[in-house]
């Protein structure tokens, strides 16, 4: 059994141990590919014999054999991560429109995001091919989890953020865990660009959303989303999307657990975008005839990306799923992270974006109310304080130390 690196548009293959960041005949993108049967996987699969227990602790490297078999437990650098929550707030559901409402909350790995499921995966790899240094473009998350992950293995780190735009929470542990950071007088994609740029030139391999061992990691959410369910798919699984990596790894996942007889029905996906960060949805409109780039501009930090890299996989993903992509105001993602938080849940601007899509998908017919919906969110509520203190700061009052104050405070708190 063998997992090799195969380009997407010539479908040139590499070994899995070259360094390459894209396709060394065109530049296409790279994806896993693998040699091993559908029936051993899934037998393989279902007895985990391969996972010693510490891996099986990791909501990740449980799936080894559907991500990377390769991978020796000597190598694996993980947290643990995964093992997030799916749950349910009336609350939420009511807002949306929809009744079978599950949030699968994401925010829950070590760094906050979903962004650990690929960087374990990323940067095991990058140990195994003996690199140096990890690097990547990041709107905030990715850096974070890269600086987290890099540390634990003891590679350097660098990041290459957009100057004035990352939200603190992500900017403070970016600098904690020990990254370089550097701040690029540019938007998002001129950082991409750059490190692309760079990490040919300068060596350091290259952990963005369009490596093939991080989208093999994302792929985790749906698997552990599925066995949390016993392998009864959902009717849709909603989820922001920004750059399409995880799009992408979503529709990836949902084949290949169909392909393996996982589950008997691929559920749909609900990509949903901000309006201002849109060229995907755009796109979809029109059948995806062509291509957007746009200058992107929302509230929602984490899905702030006018030409998102994993464009043509992510098309691959909503058509391969019978799925639908979606925009949303940045009104309406502020409204349903409102009521995320305030359910007690809470998640970051964009990850509100899955739920705000859901109840737009409901208002309009595209979903039922009585379907059973997966929203993903993606991110922590913390990543982002001050959108947090913008949106709500006016709830804390100052009050005089006495005890007339504060129940003249709370009176006027439970009219409310
Ligand atoms: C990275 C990220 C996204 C977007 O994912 P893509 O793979 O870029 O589409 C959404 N929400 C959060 C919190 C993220 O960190
Ligand atoms: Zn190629």
């Amino acid at each position: 059994m063998t997992t090799w690196l195969q380009c997407d548009a010539c479908s040139t293959r590499f070994d899995l141990l070259e360094p390459i960041a894209r396709c060394r005949q065109c530049r296409g993108l790279l994806a896993l590919a693998s040699d091993l049967g559908p029936t051993d996987l899934a037998r393989r699969f279902a007895d985990q014999g391969s996972c010693s227990p510490a891996l099986r602790r990791s909501g990740v490297w449980r799936f080894r054999d559907l991500i990377l078999p390769e991978a020796r437990d000597a190598d694996v650098v993980s947290f643990p991560e995964g093992n997030t929550p799916q749950v349910q707030r009336a609350r939420v559901a009511e807002w949306a429109g929809c009744r079978r409402l599950w949030l699968k909350h994401e925010g829950m790995n070590p760094t906050g995001s979903f962004k650990d499921r690929g960087m374990t995966v990323a940067v095991t790899h990058a140990r195994r091919l003996g690199a140096r240094a990890v690097a990547c473009a990041s709107t905030g998350n990715t850096s974070a989890s890269l600086a987290a992950y890099a540390a634990h293995a003891g590679l350097l780190g660098v990041v290459l953020i957009p100057a004035g735009k990352t939200a603190l929470g992500k900017l403070a542990q970016t600098v904690a865990y020990g990254a370089t950071v550097l701040a690029i007088r540019g938007d998002f994609d001129a950082c991409l660009d750059l490190v692309d740029q760079a990490s040919e030139r300068l060596g350091l391999y290259l952990v963005n959303s369009i490596n093939p061992l991080r989208l093999a990691g994302q792929k985790s959410i749906v698997f552990e989303l599925l066995e949390d369910r016993a392998w009864r798919a959902p009717d849709w699984i909603a989820l922001p999307a920004g750059n399409l990596g995880n799009t992408s790894a979503f529709g990836a996942a949902l084949q290949q657990a169909h392909a393996l007889g996982l589950i008997d029905r691929i559920p749909r996906l609900a990509a949903v975008q901000a309006e201002g960060a849109a060229p995907f949805a755009r796109s979809y409109r029109e059948q995806f005839a062509q291509r957007y780039r746009v200058e992107a501009d929302t509230v929602a930090t984490a899905i702030r990306i006018g030409n998102p890299a994993s464009h043509d996989r992510a098309v691959a993903a909503v058509r391969g799923t019978n799925g639908v992509v979606t925009m949303v105001s940045d009104q309406d993602i502020l409204a349903a992270k409102r009521e995320i938080d305030q359910a007690g849940v809470g998640c970051e601007p964009a990850s509100a974006a899955s739920v705000a899509g859901v109840r737009r998908l409901v208002r309009e017919g595209t979903i039922g109310p009585d379907e059973d919906v997966v929203a993903v969110l993606t991110g922590h509520i913390l990543k982002d304080p001050e959108i947090l203190l913008r949106d709500r700061g006016d709830v804390v009052r100052e009050i005089d130390p006495t005890l007339a104050a504060v129940e003249a405070a709370i009176a006027s708190a439970g009219q409310r």
